[in-house]
């Protein structure tokens, strides 16, 4: 007889990078209530609105519950057939360029393992990216440059435990909430100070100690003329850098060319001074700080130099990897940092390796691969450019909605409709790439249902466990992909039974012939059985041998992933000019998040609690350029960049700043007839990263 009081299932919240624990309690009726887990180390109970809200969000109504071809529903048989058979045909006749897959943060670290496995060993394609390139590959790239890998030196304990928190380009009071609530208690109940560096008044700006109200894009300059401050104050830890790094004296050399002065900091950052005065003394002065960075530092045509201008200041101080800290580069998606660790990214080939000759070489025999890719492939917006120019034909996008994210979005879905081959995993029956002319339409599990694991921004994995039963036809995604690869005929390397087998074999690659893990702990994840796995708590990945597992912190004694064991000051280049406004163009669009919405609203759009807060797409205007446009606050305006244009409610605030503009990502075509704001921003990208700058796109504005 079933149990009529089972224990709550242990889960983790699909939304952001902070990677909540939480308690379900199915009702058996398809919902289930959700609280908080006050064992997990991520909030210890606490959740912030969205995930507050999870129960409301269960229901079936809009999902994909069986496969189709054409909008007819067939068989999973029919359906996965057709997807293998499009592939080999296009591999065959236009070769492994003409095909690509599209990933996601939201995909669980198991999904992203396969599908990285199928295509870059044994399809010959490295055309394997994720909508995490437009979340956080430019502090991927500025961790590899300074670090020699892509690791976060600290962890969250660093951020109660510091005594200056600066957030760079981050409203983590609406974007990562449970983690901003953390840092708040160290404000209130320790005097901790916080510094805010944002265009915008934001949220978090609002508690801030000292607000930065920068002009967009300056953030080079700002950490540069901070790096010749500590300098010329006394205050670089010369012993650290000394012992662990290299490449200081060019690094000061360039930040003395790109921020000589503070008047010239101040003058490039457009703020008075004595701000830059007030924030440069209170860095130098308080030993435990963190700067913490997301998209307003990620999301720019110099994110990867942004990145490293802000280590370079951490090195330079030894503040990193000791309690209180470092630099912390907060990520988006619930699972953006699992999708790296696999190399789930087109410049990445597998568990942090590049594509030189002795990883291809170590990768292919663990993967027993006949076909691996040997170079890098297509970075996200490179992509979609690709699918354009009809260069490649076959295309697999799975848990996300690039015709809605992606900039220029609208073109994205038109060339969406070219394609020969276009294959969507989906666990909504419609969305803006769904109706861009997906042939094949694949059931995914949702949240509550699917089963795996993810990593959040501390580098802590936890497991994502079902507590619902998968409805009609939903598959999870890592099986489909198992499927499809032995279609093509590689059953035996994608022979998976569990979805811990798949975890297992990540963790046993990681470990492979790694000389440089040899001090970590890695194997014993390999070694989980299906029961440990199961019971998997959530525990930092890697973890020293013979350390407890709570000592995770890296690079305080040097100890850096580079050939030489140390860290690596980065010359930065004097922030890149924005786009140039123009006439017709003269201001700039800055696009983000709101408090109570994700992505494209397809779960916390069904609960109405959660669109009360905002529930109308809307742009943020200043006074002096709502005047001049002669747009009224409440009324409708009309913003157009040379990309398309879209109408929205003005909301004319002192919390803008003159020249720019802002809207929210969340509304799209199906959900709002305002027009889709991913189809107004530009392509331009960080040269490095690839990342877009969807933060400064030339706009204009009207009334309505
Ligand atoms: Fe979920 Fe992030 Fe909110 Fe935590 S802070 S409950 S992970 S959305």
């Amino acid at each position: 007889a079933a149990d009529p009081n089972p224990a709550p299932i242990a889960t983790t919240c699909p939304y952001c990078g902070v990677g909540c624990g939480v308690l379900a309690q199915p009702d058996r009726m398809g919902g289930a209530t959700i609280v908080g887990d006050p064992d997990h180390p991520s909030n210890f109970g606490r959740l912030c609105s969205k995930g507050s809200a999870l129960g409301e969000t269960l229901s079936l109504e809009g999902r994909l519950l069986h496969p189709e071809i054409d909008g007819e529903r067939v068989s999973w048989e029919a359906a996965l057939d057709a997807v293998a058979k499009g592939f080999r045909q296009t591999l065959e006749t236009h070769g492994p360029k003409a095909i690509a897959i599209y990933l996601s943060g939201q995909l669980l670290t198991e999904d992203y393992y396969a599908a990285n496995k199928l295509f870059k060993g044994f399809l010959g394609s490295a055309n394997v990216d994720t909508n995490s390139r437009l979340c956080m590959s430019s502090s991927v790239a500025g961790h590899v440059r300074a670090f020699g890998s892509d690791t976060v030196p600290g962890t969250y304990r660093d951020l109660e435990s510091a005594d200056l928190l600066v957030f760079a380009g981050s409203n983590a009071a609406w974007c990562h909430p449970v983690l901003y609530q953390r840092m708040l208690a160290a404000k209130t109940e320790r005097g901790a100070k916080i510094v805010v560096i944002d265009p915008r008044v934001s949220a978090t700006a609002e508690e801030a100690d000292l607000h930065l109200k920068i002009a967009g894009g300056t953030d080079v300059a700002l950490f540069s003329g901070l790096l010749v401050h500590l300098a010329d104050a006394g205050r670089i830890d010369a012993a650290y850098v000394q012992a662990h790094t290299m490449g200081f004296d060019d690094a000061l050399a360039r930040a003395r060319e790109v921020a000589p002065s503070v008047a010239a900091t101040a003058r490039v950052c457009g703020v008075a001074e004595a701000d830059i005065v007030a924030f440069f003394s209170l860095f130098a002065e308080t030993e435990r700080t963190v700067t913490l960075y997301s998209q307003g530092v990620n999301q720019s045509a110099d994110g990867v130099d942004k990145v490293n201008a802000i280590i370079n200041c951490h090195l330079a101080t030894g503040r990193i990897g000791k309690a209180g800290m470092g630099p912390f580069s907060l990520t988006g998606q619930p699972n953006a940092m699992g999708g790296r660790e696999v190399g789930g990214l087109a410049n990445q080939l597998a568990a942090h390796m590049g594509f030189d000759a002795n990883s291809i070489d170590k990768v292919g025999r663990f993967w027993n691969a006949p076909r691996m890719a040997e170079a890098p492939g297509l970075k996200a917006v490179d992509m979609f450019e690709a699918v354009a120019r009809g260069e490649i034909r076959a295309l697999w996008v799975m848990g996300t909605n690039p015709a809605a994210s992606l900039p220029r979005a609208g073109a994205v879905a038109e060339a969406l409709g070219r394609l020969d081959h276009f294959v969507v995993s989906e666990n909504v029956a419609s969305n803006d790439t769904l109706a861009a002319g997906a042939k094949i339409r694949l059931p995914a599990a949702a949240w509550g249902e699917k089963d795996g694991t993810v990593t959040n921004s501390e580098r802590r994995i936890s497991r994502q466990r079902p507590f619902l039963a998968l409805p009609g036809e939903a598959r999870p995604d890592w099986w489909a992909i198992a499927q499809v690869a032995k279609r093509l005929g590689h059953g035996e390397a994608f022979g998976w039974r569990t979805v811990g087998e798949v975890f297992r074999e990540h963790a046993a690659l990681s470990a492979f012939e790694n000389d440089g893990a040899r001090d970590f702990d890695i194997g014993a994840l390999a070694a989980l059985d299906t029961r440990d796995y199961d019971r998997l708590q959530p525990v930092q990945w890697p973890a020293r041998k013979g350390r407890a597992r709570t000592e995770t912190r890296f690079f305080a004694k040097g100890g850096f992933f580079t050939a030489d064991g140390r860290g690596r000051f980065v010359a930065v280049a004097a922030p890149q000019a924005p786009a140039r406004p123009s006439s017709d163009f003269p201001l700039r669009l800055n696009t983000g998040r709101i408090r109570d919405q994700w992505h494209t609203m397809t779960r916390t759009g069904k609960s109405p609690r959660l669109s009360s807060h905002l529930p109308e797409p809307f742009l943020e205007i200043s006074a002096v350029d709502a005047e001049k446009a002669g747009v009224v606050d409440g009324g409708f305006a009309t913003v157009a960049t040379a990309h398309g244009e879209a109408t929205l409610r003005a909301r004319v605030t002192p919390d803008a700043r003159e020249g720019a503009l802002f809207a929210a990502i969340h509304w799209t075509q199906e959900t709002s007839s305002s027009g889709l704001i991913g189809a107004l921003v530009h392509a331009r990208v960080d040269p490095i990263s690839g990342q877009p700058d969807a933060k400064s796109t030339p706009a204009t504005v009207r009334p309505a």
